[in-house]
């Protein structure tokens, strides 16, 4: 069996090349790098936990995938151009397949995000992995949780539920069979980091948070920090052909789905009024799919709307929800 020292040098030194900011790379006690004049260095770590993040046998390209996105997410949602990162693996053995098909899938993100890997720890104990990864942004510019005001539109990028739905069959496999299953799945584990949307948004977000836990759980942050309630309309919510027809057409059903699916790393983000043309503008170079979910009001909780009346829908955290009648 390989020792630690032969898993490094075969899967995760020198693998990448092309970022003339690294000084030192793997190989010394530390890495050594150099950040450009007058650029604020953000710092992110994220931890996944065989049993708790992802269940025991899962494909290990999938386990890398969302490993590098969780941490590159959080990046995103401040605005941060991702530029190094460091991973310690904790391997319950030093099983080669295993490590070649994670470090493949690791490298194919980290090279298409220019995220290189400049250091780590190989340790031998239960299946874990941490990523701790660092960005630039400019000077002041960092779009924070506390920046919402009354009346800002509320945003967010891409498609809200299916990660949910994709959960649901992971962890039920009598639900293989459902339309779109594999779909669905495959979004829970390769989801889409919006850092282009996230650098756009850095002039024109008056706040903004991935969205990790659930949209309802994200955005009661954004609330807490910026001392305001919300309003969000749920026809509005953008929710995949597949997720309603993976839920039998029950359209409110995926709606419920879109308020709290965790793990989507779509970003919700608010918008002053008079930012709505310039978000247009900035929005439409990224290629990023993008819609308005409701307003920023006085308050403290989030108020739902079907159809322009409100719901007594009990929102009670990301998984687990009830709906009153
Ligand atoms: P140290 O004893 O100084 O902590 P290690 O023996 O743990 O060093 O690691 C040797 C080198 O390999 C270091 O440069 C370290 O950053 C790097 N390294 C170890 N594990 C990994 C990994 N999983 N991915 C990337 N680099 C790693
Ligand atoms: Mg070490």
């Amino acid at each position: 069996m390989p020792g630690e020292f032969d898993i490094i040098k075969a899967y995760f030194s020198d693998k990448q090349g092309g970022r003339k900011d690294v000084c030192l790379n793997i190989g010394d006690d530390c890495a050594i790098v150099s950040a450009p004049d007058r650029a604020r260095i953000a710092i992110t770590t994220d931890t996944l936990v065989e049993g708790t993040h992802f269940l025991p046998d899962t494909n290990p390209a999938w386990i890398a995938h969302k490993a590098l996105v969780s941490n590159i997410s959080d990046l995103t949602a401040m605005g941060a151009t991702p530029a190094w990162c460091s991973l310690a693996l904790t391997l319950p053995d030093m099983d080669e397949a295993w490590v070649a098909s994670f470090s493949n899938a690791f490298f194919a993100l980290a090279d298409y995000y220019n995220v290189h890997l400049i250091g780590g720890d190989t340790t031998k104990g239960p299946l874990s992995i941490t990523i701790t990864i660092q960005g630039f942004v400019p000077h002041d510019r960092a779009m924070q949780r506390n920046g919402a005001k009354v009346g800002d539109w509320i945003y967010v990028t891409g498609l809200l539920g299916n990660s949910q739905a994709g959960l649901d069959v992971i962890l039920d496999p009598k639900l293989d069979g459902s339309p779109h299953s594999q779909y669905l799945k495959e979004q829970h584990f390769l989801s889409t980091p919006r850092v282009l949307a996230g650098q756009a948004l850095v002039n024109i977000a008056s706040s903004a948070i991935d969205i990790s836990d659930g949209l309802v759980a994200d955005l009661r942050h954004v609330l807490a920090a910026s001392n305001v309630g919300a309003k969000i309309h749920l026809e509005s919510l953008p929710v995949s052909a597949e997720l309603v027809s993976f839920l039998h057409g029950d359209q409110e059903k995926a709606y419920q789905y879109a308020l709290t699916s965790g793990e989507e790393y779509e970003l919700c983000f608010t918008i002053p009024d008079y930012s709505r043309i310039a978000l247009e503008n900035a929005m439409t170079y990224t290629g990023t799919k993008y819609t308005c979910i409701g307003q920023i009001q006085s308050g403290s909780d989030i108020s739902l709307y079907l159809n322009g009346q409100k719901t007594e829908w009990n929102l009670l955290g990301y998984d687990h929800f009830l709906r009153t009648e």
